[in-house]
């Protein structure tokens, strides 16, 4: 046995008087309790193994050391003579979920090694691993953020398509879709950064690149899980489904086997596949946009970027449930692209829109439905607590009034929502006879079923009560019967109920009490028949709970049976929810119901950032137009830095991203001619982690915006070229203009903001080319920055103001004047066609310095020595500054 060399872990003090050495787990004794452990960690190498010991849940060993830190608990041991110490550590049961949480969160997989038979003092309670949890299957909302899901994702790739599976252990959908190209494409990236997820389950040996759901716990898993048949059977199984054709998933070869080893895994942590709960969905290729990070990012859409701003998704969520939130967070992340369907969302939020007081009874009814989603999966995985039946029985009950009230408003998506709010009545009636009207969170105490409910259990409570008044009125009973007035009932552990008699009336005592224990100055008795209601009393209580633990077991079972009926009508609430949560902020913050067409058009009127202009407060936002047409495609956007132009772009691309996911428009009118895409270029970010510099960062995603935009794309470029010298950077900001302009697959709706003013001459070379400008108003020295966009290009810039709005100190101010001055003077930029040394649009290349002009005459051959040394020197001279 190896002995791991290791200093004191964390928590250890160091080297006390009883310091001894850490030991292995292997290496410390064998109690009974330890031998177990270690047989149930043989089993789950790759998992911290919690053992519940009475009231705590403890980690013993390797597993003490690696979750103590993590956990934030002191790392203790315990010692084994001359062997060592053993390291421990533990947290209490009741307060597990939060550190489970933890665990999960650090990205670690937890076995719960449970207590399951009864507690029986001396003797070793039945212990069996009841679940083993990691990132991707703590399907539990203990463990869960509400907004968020929490996909186990896995990968699987065969003849260059990729198919990819994500679970919901929450809420039971498995999504199933394929891309073409490896692993390392990026359509795969993009697609799995949309599926929120959690887990990433890769078989092992597969060569899938680090890059690929970066942050995320990567599970191997043996090539056999993604066997092609087993997964057939194993989806057919987990579904009730007859053929792959039924579920809609045949023809993918690749995503099917993904599927399987998603299975797979989930019935290895010991979550319960049933019909009714998996739904399987294959994701539509196409028809829905692809965002990507950059854009996600820049946009604000899920996280803002920094400073006290919020993101999109909070600024637009008043969604009354959980199920509203995610999916809200998923149309943001996905708009669509087909015109009919958004007009379907866009019908709804209007509809809703109107009627302000039905917004409002429908807030409260969807408000009741909760979190319907995971209470089914909670019953479906059986750890469905009595309140979370209380809060189905609720949601039930909420199903009809939502779609009563939503009959007054039968527009668009909500049509067809509203019919799936359908609450199985055999289910709702039971929960309404049998549940108590405020169900506890623990089970375990009894008392929740209520009288009337369970014929069994109300004998057995009958039975008790009747029992308990018997004992309660025999003290007076015997009195009366005996004529000892001074006999007395009482109860104590070892011979349970009594009957108590002084000795000076041991005579009075009649033939049928049995003596029990002698006292100093008293008898205590039993009857038989006090003996009986005793075991009534004490067992009825015990049965009762048992009874009510088999009727939740029951409950929870009938909710699972209906699990496809309740998750259809979650899935519609979720729906109805968002609608009425857009329809809330349009009517908040005044926005338009857009016009989304095939147009190829952006037609704003008015347009606003929304989060800019709740960051400014009400009236100091300035709205803007937008218009890009086939007349006119690319927007040469010029103005000073700080004027607005990254906050314009940013809201152009915003209006369409929320047009198209269904919202409406921060605007008074916006026509939005769908895009396939959303390409966003913002902010110069640095890739430290990544080693790549500004600029290269900045042309890799220009670069892969080129490659990837189509005719339909709507492009977003900021201050490309500004991570390079001045030159550099005009031109190459000019060759992707011409590039967006000419090239036939392009020629897509583009806004180029720029603050090299030289890059407005474009517009008169190229046709489908325009300018804009930030105004500003400038008053002697100074400029107001007005936000405004209007026609036409700037022909200047203002850094030298905006210098100044910093507070940069006066003569630093008065020193950069003179030497701008000095430059224009000598190296004049812009100036369209101003001389033969100039580039075509404007853009000046520095005049040749005279010394250089006359090296390039001289006649070298018809110098001597002497003389090539003084032109030498006289050169030297002029060239010096
Ligand atoms: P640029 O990209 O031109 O450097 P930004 O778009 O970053 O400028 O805007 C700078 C600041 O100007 C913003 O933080 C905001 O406070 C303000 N701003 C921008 N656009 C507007 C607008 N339309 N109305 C009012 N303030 C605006």
């Amino acid at each position: 046995m190896s002995r791991r060399a290791r200093g004191p872990a964390p928590h250890e003090s160091r080297g006390g008087p009883d310091q001894a050495a850490v030991i292995e787990l292997d290496e410390a004794g064998s109690t009974p309790i330890l031998q177990q452990y270690r047989a149930v960690k043989a089993e789950h190498p790759d998992a911290l193994v919690l053992a519940r010991l009475g009231d705590f849940y403890e980690l013993f060993g390797a597993d003490a050391q690696e979750a103590a830190p993590i956990l934030g608990v002191a790392l203790t041991g315990r010692g084994f003579g001359t062997a060592g110490r053993l390291p421990m550590c533990g947290v209490p049961h009741q307060a597990a979920p939060a550190y489970i949480r933890r665990l999960l969160d650090a990205g670690r997989r937890v076995a719960l090694w449970d207590q399951v038979g009864e507690v029986v003092a001396g003797r070793l309670v039945r212990r069996e691993v009841g679940r083993i949890l990691s990132p991707g299957t703590a399907g539990d909302a203990e463990y869960l953020d509400e907004s968020r899901m929490a996909r186990c994702v896995a990968v699987h790739c065969a003849g260059g398509r990729v198919g990819i599976a994500a679970f919901d252990a929450a809420g039971g959908e498995l999504l199933l879709t394929e891309v073409a190209g490896g692993l390392d494409g990026r359509a795969v990236h993009d697609e799995c950064e949309r599926l929120d997820a959690a887990e990433l389950l890769v078989a092992d040996g597969e060569g899938v690149p680090p890059g690929l759901l970066g942050g995320v716990v990567r599970t191997l898993l043996p090539a056999a899980f993604f066997d092609p048949s087993r997964a057939r059977d194993r989806l057919l199984a987990a579904t009730g489904a007859a053929t792959l054709e039924s579920l809609g998933v045949d023809g993918l070869d690749r995503a099917v086997p993904a599927a399987g080893a998603v299975l797979a895994y989930c019935e290895r942590a010991r979550l319960t596949l049933s019909p009714g709960f998996v739904q399987v969905r294959r994701r539509g290729a196409g028809a829905t946009m692809r965002l990507d990070a950059q854009t996600r990012r820049n946009l604000e859409l899920v996280a803002p970027l920094g400073g006290t701003r919020t993101s999109v998704a909070t600024l637009v969520d008043t969604t009354r449930t959980p199920m509203g939130a995610r999916l809200l967070r998923a149309r943001l992340l996905e708009p669509l692209v087909e015109p009919a369907q958004i007009l379907a969302r866009h019908e709804a939020v209007a509809a809703l829109v109107e009627a302000s007081r039905l917004r409002d009874s429908l807030g409260e009814a969807l408000a009741a439905v909760h979190d319907l989603e995971r209470l089914v999966g909670r019953c479906v995985q059986g750890t469905a607590s009595p309140r979370d039946l209380g809060a189905i029985r609720r949601a039930c009950a909420a199903l009809p009034a939502v779609a009563d009230i939503l009959q007054a408003a039968p527009a668009g998506e909500l049509v067809a929502a509203a019919a799936r709010c359908l609450a199985p009545g055999d289910l709702s009636r039971r929960l309404r006879e049998v549940l108590v009207d405020d169900p506890p969170a623990g089970a375990r105490e009894g008392g929740w079923i209520r009288p009337g409910g369970d014929a069994a259990l109300d004998e057995l409570v009958a039975a008790g009560a009747e029992a308990r008044s018997w004992v309660g009125a025999l003290e007076e009973n015997e009195r009366a019967r005996t004529g000892i007035t001074s006999l007395r009932v009482g109860f104590n552990r070892v011979f349970g109920y009594y009957l108590e008699v002084p000795n000076s009336h041991r005579g009075a005592v009649p033939a049928d009490y049995v003596r029990k224990q002698t006292l100093v100055g008293a008898e205590r008795y039993i009857t038989a028949d006090l003996k009986e209601r005793e075991t009534t009393v004490l067992g009825s209580r015990e049965l009762a709970v048992a009874r009510e633990l088999e009727l939740l077991g029951e409950l929870r079972a009938a909710v699972g049976a209906h699990a496809a009926t309740l998750l259809d009508a979650a899935a519609a609430v979720a729906i109805i929810d968002v609608d009425r949560s857009l329809a809330c902020v349009a009517a908040e913050h005044r926005w338009v119901r857009p016009l989304v067409d095939a147009s190829g058009v952006i037609d704003i009127d008015e347009g606003r950032h929304p989060l800019v202009e709740q960051a400014l407060g009400p009236g100091r936002f300035v709205p803007n137009d937008c218009r890009l047409d086939a007349a006119e495609r690319i927007v040469v956007l010029t103005g000073p830095n700080m004027a607005g132009k990254s906050t314009y772009l940013r809201q152009v691309a915003l209006i369409v991203l929320l047009a198209q996911a269904g919202s409406f428009v921060p605007a008074s009118r916006a026509r939005i001619g769908v895009c396939d895409r959303i390409f966003t270029r913002i902010g110069a970010q640095d890739d430290l982690s990544g080693g790549l510099s500004t600029f290269m960062v900045e042309m890799a995603e220009t670069a892969a915006i080129l490659r990837q935009a189509t005719t339909r794309s709507l492009v977003v470029l900021d201050e490309v070229g500004r991570g390079t010298s001045t030159y550099d950077g005009i031109s190459i900001a000019q060759a992707v203009i011409e590039h967006l302009h000419e090239a036939p697959h392009l020629n897509c709706r583009t806004l180029f903001a720029t603050h090299y003013h030289e890059l407005t001459a474009l517009a008169a070379e190229l046709s489908r080319v325009g300018n804009a400008r930030v105004d500003v108003l400038e008053d002697g020295d100074g400029v107001t920055f007005l936000h405004r966009i209007v026609a036409g290009g700037a022909d200047r810039s203002y850094g030298i103001h905006v210098a100044r709005l910093a507070g940069v100190p006066a003569g630093v101010l008065l020193r950069a004047r003179q030497l701008l001055a000095e430059l224009e003077r000598q190296r004049p930029l812009g100036g369209l066609g101003a001389g033969p040394d100039q580039l075509s649009l404007g853009i000046a290349i520095p005049a040749q310095h005279p010394v250089v002009a006359e090296l390039a005459q001289l006649d070298i051959d018809g110098l001597t020595p002497v003389a090539a040394l003084n032109k030498l020197a006289e050169l030297r001279e002029r060239a010096a500054p």
